[in-house]
């Protein structure tokens, strides 16, 4: 297996999550569901509205170059975004085992760090990440 040179980095990924649990957000309250048509078009107009908050929230991608250290990159309001995006994508559950536990991001590829797509990146838990990562383990050091 190649040796990741920039990224994967365990450690940084693990205060980036407790960082991420300190600001996880509150359980959603449940709606009464819409009976009326001028109720249905408000909740959507609504669902319109938060969407278009969120992708006026969204930062601009960065150059990792510009960053000395991954941990360094995992601060970022970019990486924060992307991150907070990838755990909503994947309904805040481990995208191999399903558990809400522990979850970190993990990166599938490292070709657009700074700029990652929604299919460069899943939601694990920490034991299925640390599996994703044989070569951090320190067994193997
Ligand atoms: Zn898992
Ligand atoms: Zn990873």
């Amino acid at each position: 297996m190649t040796r990741l040179t920039w990224g994967g980095n365990l450690r940084a990924d693990r205060e980036a999550q407790m960082a991420y649990d300190r600001l996880k957000p509150k359980p959603k309250k449940v709606r009464p569901k819409a009976k009326t048509k001028a109720e249905r078009k408000a909740a959507k107009l609504l669902r319109k509205q938060r969407k278009l908050a969120r992708k006026q929230r969204r930062p601009e991608p960065v150059n990792r170059k510009d960053f000395r250290t991954y941990a360094e990159y995992l601060a970022s309001p970019w990486w924060k975004w992307r991150r907070r995006r990838t755990m909503r994508l994947a309904g805040y559950h481990c995208q191999r085992c399903g558990t809400a536990a522990r979850l970190q991001v993990h990166h599938k590829n490292y070709a657009r760090v700074g700029n990652e797509a929604d299919e460069d990146l899943e939601a694990l838990c920490e034991p299925c990440h640390v599996a994703e990562h044989p070569e951090h383990q320190p067994s193997s050091q």
